[in-house]
Parts: C-alpha cells; structure tokens; sequence
C-alpha cells in the first residue's frame, strides 16, 4: 500500500498549472530562501537580491491523524522534561564527561558552561524554543495495526523552520482551493482536514514572552531581542517572518540581527554585578538598546566557531544578563547522547533516568510511546552489544549511527557503520549512538526544486514546535507552550532530510 493524498495520476499539464501556481504564491509569501550560491554566479546577482522559493511539495501528504494528535499532545511534557535536565548540571556533566576527551566541541561548550559557574550566572530565566522531530511507524507484520510515531531527535538550538512552516500550510491551503479540483478527496479540497499551523505565533510569542519576563532596564535603555545568525543565511526568510510576528504583535519589541562574527565588536557588557548586555546598532551609533533575548541561529555547530574569539563571543553572550535561548546547558541538554540515556531500556523503568524527570508516570508512559532503541556503544553492557550490532555486515542495515551534532549531514547510515567505525579509534566510539531506523509508511508526492519537479516515494518527518521559559535556579515554570508543527519531506533515496542542508522539502500534512 502506497500513500497519495491524489486520487489519480496528475496528468503533465496539470503538475504544470500547480508549479507556475506555486512558484508564484511563494514569492509572493516569503515561503523562499536566498538561491544556493552555485545557482547564481556573483556577478549576475552583485547585489545579493535575489531570493528563490523554497523546496515544497506540489500537495500536502497524507499523515495518520493519530501520530498528529500523539506528537501533539505530548509536547509540553517533552518542554517541561528539557527544562529539567537543562537544570540538572550534574546529570549533564555526567553524560558530558564521559565524551570530553574525544569531542573537542561539546568540550569547549562545557568549559564555557564552567567559567560562567565560576563567577555566577548572573540570569535566572532560560528560554527554550523546542522542536521535537518524529517518524511514523507502522508495524510491518500487521499493516493494520495502528502506527504510531517514533522520535528522531529533539531540538534545543535554532530549531528552524517554523517561519516557513506555517506558510507552507497556507500555501496548501490556497492550492486545495484554487487548484487540485477533483485531484483529491473532498476533505483535502475543502481543507477540512488540513490542520491550522500556528509555528511561526509560536515561536514568536515565546520570544515576546522571555522579552516581558525580563523586565526594563535599570538603566533606562531600551530593550531589544538580539538575533544571532549565521554570516551566509540563506534560510533568512523564515527568520525574517519570526521577526515580522514579533515586532507587529507589540508596541515596544525591537528585534536586531546581529551576525555571530560581530558579537564582541557590537555589544559590551557592563561591568555591574548583572553584566547587562548593551546592543549598539552599526546603523545607528548613537543608540544604545539593552538586550532582553538573545535567541540562536547559529552557535550550534563546530563551523559556527572558526577561531578564539568565536568562543569568546559565546561566552561573552554566556556569562551577560539577556535571556539565552538557548544557554550552554539547554544547548547540551539536546545533545543526542541525552536522548539515548533516556531511551535506553533499563530492568527496573521505575528507576529509569526518565522517573527521575517526570515522576507521573502516564506522563513517562506518553514519552516512553515515542521512544525508539537508541544505544550508546561505550563499555557498558548495552554498548559492548550494541558495538556487535554496528559492526555486524547485515544487522547494521536497520541503524544510523550519530555524532554530538546538529545541523543535518552528519550521520552515518546503515552499511556505512562498520567501516566507519573501524576507521576511528575505537576510544573515539563512545562520542556515538546507535539508533534503529525508523521506516514510515510508504508516500508518493510531488516535490518542486530548484524549478523542476521530482515525483516519486516519499519519506516524512514530522517535527512539534514547543516554547519553554523557566527559573534555572527554582524550577517555576513561567510559560510552557506547544504549538504549530513542520512536515519535511525527503525522496525516499536520500538517508538526510534537512530542507536546509538541501534534500528536503516544505510539506504539510493531510490528516487522514
Ligand atoms: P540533526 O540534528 O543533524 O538534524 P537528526 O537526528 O535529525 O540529526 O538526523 C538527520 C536526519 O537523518 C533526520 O532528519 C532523518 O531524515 C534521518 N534520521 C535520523 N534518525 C533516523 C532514524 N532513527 N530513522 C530514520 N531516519 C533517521
Ligand atoms: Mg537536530
Ligand atoms: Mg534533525
């Protein structure tokens, strides 16, 4: 069985009538990204104005509504749980310790945690913009049980996209409307059963929030949310519609993008007990603005850190007052070795890492539902086994192997394992997690890209946004929201799906 949310092949003309559609609304939407750079050659485009639409597929696909409503409905319990472990520094240093000596990066981000630790964080609140990612899962000896999702991964830093996302669905929206006609069921044409995506309100209103959580400055300065991107953006216009939501929704909240490189040249600390972050806009010299927020687009990888200062930027942005979204610890709690401590199956589950984070246990319950088997393959008895199973020719085919990174391209999938594997040191192996792939339903859809139309299988993943403010020190969880999701879509060849790093799609779902 195949999924399509069409009811009969689309003929040439039609996938044409759809794509000019597309292509067009797109523009016209800001559902674009700035045009890879081998796509325009410099000199046609010397003034860096051009934008492109973004990859989308030509019709949302079909997707359970009941893995819709479970990724739904756990979302603030998946929140609360990061907000947890992110103030659990010992069971993070535990985790963090243990692969320190061969990952020169998540090393760096802990020493930066400490140095801060040393003199005192001077902010109490942390604000986490979450994006849980899930696969469906269809047991495939009884094709009609019901399918469930399974998580990929959970994001704590610059979880992208919701910007896009909600144009996305709109897009569909629009296209059932004007330009499906008797292509698909009623339920699709009359948008019945295409959810409302409210990402980018989401996110935006987490900002707004941790914004008035902040409080004014006590030197009368105005406060502002501090961007922080990525030098070469192209995805900017998701931000740019985050931006859009935030400073059109509130009389008072002025949003600045400032390039990670640009940190120490552009913001000062001052030299009080709180460490106050002052912004002063390169534009406008003569305006200094406090900041409140400062939220992450980039930081979150190796690339993001070209040098000394890079470091010392983020630890300047670390040990300031502002709100981090995230901080170094909300940061490492989304290190993919986290999810594998909670998912690894222990004998006694009322002694489960996860009990000690969320002690109600329909709550736990909901959360385990989603698990899949992830391992770590260090020398414990579960890693010693699961070491046989990478290293095993023909059962490695059911897993991908992960490094302590994010940002897509970077994992290893399948029969590339064992090779791998043996290529490192084997002191290098404990710094991964073995994780079961998980294989969604089959789905036939239309993806537009760069101009052209791939038509063929499908693979879907869908991610839950959630916003998260909390007191580091107390506990009190000021706001916890879910809201708005994002359905990515990758021809079912490719192993990698971020729309970013270029396989994926913009897709939205079909609730059937
Ligand atoms: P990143 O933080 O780099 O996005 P992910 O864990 O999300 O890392 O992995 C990247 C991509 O790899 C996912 O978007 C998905 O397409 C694929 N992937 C990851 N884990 C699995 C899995 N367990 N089963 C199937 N595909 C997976
Ligand atoms: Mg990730
Ligand atoms: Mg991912």
């Amino acid at each position: 069985m195949v999924y399509k949310s069409y009811r009969r092949e689309p003929t040439p003309e039609q996938i044409a009538h759809i794509t000019t559609l597309v292509k067009d609304w797109s523009i016209a939407h800001g559902l674009a990204v700035r045009p890879p750079p081998a796509l325009v050659a410099s000199e046609s485009d010397p003034h860096g104005i051009l934008a492109t639409t973004a990859p989308v597929t030509l019709l949302p696909s079909p997707f359970p509504q009941v893995c819709f409503k479970q990724a739904s409905s756990v979302q603030t319990a998946y929140n609360g749980l990061y907000a947890s472990i992110s103030r659990d520094e010992g069971f993070l240093a535990s985790i963090v310790e243990e692969i320190l000596e061969v990952d020169e990066f998540i090393a760096e981000l802990w020493k930066v945690h400490l140095k801060v630790k040393g003199e005192g964080y001077s902010q109490k609140l942390s604000l986490g913009l979450f994006r849980s990612d899930y696969m469906v899962h269809q047991d495939l000896e009884r094709p009609n049980s019901t399918p469930h999702i399974k998580q990929v991964e959970f994001n704590t830093i610059a979880s992208s996209f919701g910007g896009l996302s909600s144009q996305t669905s709109k897009l569909h929206r629009y296209l059932a409307r004007t330009a499906y006609g008797d292509l698909v069921d009623d339920t699709l044409k009359d948008g019945r059963n295409l959810p409302e995506n409210a990402s980018t309100e989401t996110l935006g209103s987490g900002l707004r929030t941790a914004f008035k959580a902040y409080g004014e400055s006590a030197a009368k300065h105005q406060t502002c949310i501090l961007f922080v991107v990525q030098d070469q953006e192209r995805n900017i216009f998701d931000q740019r519609h985050l931006e859009y939501d935030i400073e059109m929704n509130s009389d008072n909240v002025r949003v600045f993008r400032l390039p990670f490189s640009r940190i120490l040249a552009d913001t000062t600390l001052e030299s009080t007990t709180r460490r106050e972050l002052l912004y002063r806009p390169p534009h406008s010299p003569s305006e200094v603005y406090e900041v409140a927020v400062v939220y992450f687009r980039s930081a979150y990888g190796p690339s993001d850190y070209p040098n000394k200062a890079a470091w010392e930027a983020r630890l300047h942005i670390e040990r300031s007052n502002a709100i981090k979204c995230p901080s170094i610890l909300t940061q490492l709690a989304g290190a993919k070795k986290v999810q594998q401590v909670l998912a690894t199956p222990v004998e006694n589950p009322a002694t489960s890492i996860l009990s000690k984070f969320i002690p109600d246990s329909t709550t736990r319950t909901s959360l385990e539902e989603t698990f899949t088997n992830i391992y770590p393959l260090d020398q414990t008895p579960a890693g010693l086994s699961a070491r046989e199973l990478a290293l095993d020719e023909e059962k490695c085919k059911g897993y991908v192997l992960k490094p302590q990174r994010e940002g897509g391209g970077n994992n290893i999938y399948r029969s590339a394992i064992p090779g791998f594997l043996r290529s490192l040191p084997e002191s290098h192996w404990k710094s991964y997690i073995l994780m079961e792939i998980i294989t969604p339903p089959p789905v036939q859809n239309l993806i537009l890209r760069n101009g052209e139309v791939e038509k063929g299988g499908v693979i879907c993943e869908l991610g839950v946004y959630g916003t998260c403010l909390w007191n580091q020190e107390t506990g009190d969880v000021l706001s916890n929201e879910g809201g708005g999701y994002l359905l990515r879509t990758k021809g079912d060849q490719s192993e990698e799906g971020g729309v970013a790093a270029g396989f994926g799609a913009m897709d939205s779902v079909w609730l059937n």
